[in-house]
């Protein structure tokens, strides 16, 4: 059922991790969250938490790279929640491996999932942002936007989301949008553990020696990335876009 006065975000692969965590931070500040991911039971389980803690949430099983697929989340948002009027693009995947052994299917996949999908959910949603004359986009960018060993089609996909959301910011301000995107370092989440795991280290002490190298002398936790997202959306960031901010333990360029 929707409710008029309560704004309503997507986050897409909210069923674990940094998304997870972004749902849980968004219903606290008082929004209707939709958890859209691949794995539905997930997304499902997110959702439950939500409801459970006295929040709204939708959860939708959805792969952000399948344009129809993507439309039709869109669409059941806007019936069962109300307009999406705040978009979070988290959906994310690693192929990592050197250029000379990176396969074209790792190359596409990732690129396809991070920007391809980024692209399909902004725009579909910001016809609902563009109808309310607010808006509110985050994309997950990286620092290994600034190039990381192993991560050619990685890197390239989260700098190429700081095109996207720049671009963003310039066409859709006029309407009240603002389009950001949050970089992080190092996040203790599912995908850093599999980091861990294909180059044979042990998490824990994997975890050690990254929070040894970060200034701040920690690794990253998801709602430290959910806490800069809460920010962005937030009425007072309306002067706030096309920027891309690193939450990162320590400065990026
Ligand atoms: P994660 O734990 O692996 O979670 C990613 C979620 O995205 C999973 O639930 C996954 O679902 C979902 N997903 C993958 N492909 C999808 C698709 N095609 N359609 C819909 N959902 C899909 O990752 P995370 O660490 O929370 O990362 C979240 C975002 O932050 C990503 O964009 C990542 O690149 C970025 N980031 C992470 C870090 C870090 O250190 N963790 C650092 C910088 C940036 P399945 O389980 O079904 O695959």
């Amino acid at each position: 059922m929707s409710d008029e006065n309560q704004t309503v975000a997507i986050v897409t692969g909210a069923g674990r991790g940094i998304g997870a965590a972004t749902a849980h931070r968004l219903s606290a500040d008082g929004l209707a969250v939709a958890v859209v991911d691949l794995d539905e039971p997930a997304a499902r389980d997110t959702a439950g938490q939500v409801i459970a803690a006295g929040g709204r949430a939708l959860a939708v099983g959805a792969d952000v790279t399948d344009a129809g697929a993507v439309s039709a989340a869109t669409d059941r948002v806007a019936a069962e929640l109300g307009p999406p009027t705040v978009l979070v693009n988290n959906a994310g995947v690693l192929r990592d491996n050197l250029l000379f052994k990176m396969t074209e299917d790792d190359w596409d996949t990732v690129l396809r999932v991070h920007l391809r999908g980024a692209f399909l959910f902004s725009r579909a949603a910001q016809a609902h942002m563009v109808e309310a004359g607010w808006g509110r986009i985050v994309n997950l960018s990286s620092r290994s936007a600034q190039g990381n060993r192993g991560q050619a089609n990685y890197a390239a996909a989260k700098a190429g989301l700081q095109g996207l959301t720049k671009t963003l910011a310039i066409e859709l301000g006029p309407f009240g949008i603002t389009a950001n995107a949050v970089a992080p370092g190092f996040i203790v989440t599912e995908m850093t553990r599999a980091t861990a795991q294909r180059v044979g280290a042990d998490f824990e002490q994997f975890q050690a020696r990254i929070a040894e190298q970060t200034p701040v002398r920690r690794v990253g936790r998801p709602e430290d990335v959910a806490h800069t997202v809460s920010y962005l959306v937030s009425e007072g960031a309306s002067f706030v876009t096309g920027q891309v901010i690193y939450v990162a333990g320590g400065p990026c360029d």
